[in-house]
């Protein structure tokens, strides 16, 4: 248990999150004393309202802790998060938002930028149950050890962000929301799996028999936000040379092991903003080399 404490934990956040969603956009109600629920939401961009179950209904109000989906949320009915990407793509489109989009977007921009940095990727992010188990079944299998099916360049997820913003800038809506497996993912496990399956099982395959960690490494925008919000995030993994016996396991647990590139050579915190801050590495490293800690920005330690 203690060895896959940061596996749990993310397993826990990301599961609980989507549970919270589910029952944030839930409305319960007693009836007959059994408690029943009324769906609210939003799915596939329109609102959407279940029927009531029972006529003489009475409705029990509670404070949901978590509303909306994970393009724009409400935490306790008040505090807005943005997704930045869904913002900035529809700013760029030239839709009018509402003011607490904009606050929700600067509060993730100083949440994320301030401490969290990509955490987002392996914490909150659905997807990651998917792209996991494709990387777990690629080690298990064998499949890993394959030549290279295919190259991509890591730094191609910053170029599919340029591009998603400026393909909404010049057809005025939100392009990579259109297509965007994360999305999908979350309406299908909170709304009921539908043809958004698709695109996940497109991004499973990809990571499994095409590329190593394919789409959040290579592909996917809203990774290389949230990398390039958190590139000054203060908390980090920090790695202790003196402490280091080179096995290399950390190395080859990393999803983005070229961020290990001190390992063995130095002390030093994980500065690039790819990692991100999945705590496999401390996991399965035996002689406490890595920890998470806060670094000094200024020695970079
Ligand atoms: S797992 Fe730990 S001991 Fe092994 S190389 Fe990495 S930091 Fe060093
Ligand atoms: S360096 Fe550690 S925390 Fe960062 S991505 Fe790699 S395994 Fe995860």
């Amino acid at each position: 248990m203690v060895k896959y404490r940061f596996l749990i934990l993310r397993r826990i956040f990301q599961i609980g999150i989507l549970i919270l969603f589910f029952l944030g956009n839930a409305s319960w109600i007693s009836v007959l004393g059994k408690s029943h629920i009324v769906y609210q939401g939003n799915i596939g961009g329109f609102d959407y309202e279940g029927k009531n179950l029972a006529i003489g209904k009475t409705k029990t109000t509670f404070l949901p802790i978590l509303q909306g989906n994970l393009s724009s949320s409400k935490i306790f009915g008040v505090i807005p998060m943005s997704d930045p990407l869904g913002a900035l793509e529809l700013i760029l489109a030239g839709g009018v938002l509402a003011w607490d989009i904009y606050l929700g977007l600067l509060l993730v921009i100083v949440v994320y930028g301030v401490f969290f940095g990509r955490a987002y990727c392996s914490y909150v992010c659905p997807l990651n149950l998917a792209t996991d188990l494709a990387g777990y079944l690629r080690r298990i299998t064998g499949l890993s050890y394959l030549p290279k099916q295919i190259q991509l360049n890591r730094n191609a997820k910053y170029g599919v962000l340029f591009l998603s913003l400026l393909l909404s800038f010049v057809f005025g809506v939100a392009v990579f929301e259109m297509i965007n497996p994360i999305g999908m993912l979350y309406r299908g496990i909170v709304f009921g799996m539908g043809i958004g399956f698709l695109g996940v099982l497109v991004v499973f395959l990809f990571d499994l028999l095409l590329l190593k960690n394919g789409f959040c490494g290579h592909i996917c925008p809203v990774g290389a936000i949230f990398s390039l919000i958190g590139k000054y995030s203060i908390w980090r993994v920090k790695y202790d040379f003196d402490k280091c016996t080179r096995c290399m396991k950390c190395v080859q647990v990393c999803s983005e092991n070229q961020v290990l590139h001190m390992v063995g050579k130095h002390s030093s915190a994980v500065a690039d903003m790819a990692c991100i801050k999945c705590g496999r590495c401390i996991e399965v490293c035996d002689d406490k080399a890595l920890q998470y800690g806060i670094v000094n920005l200024i020695k970079r330690r």
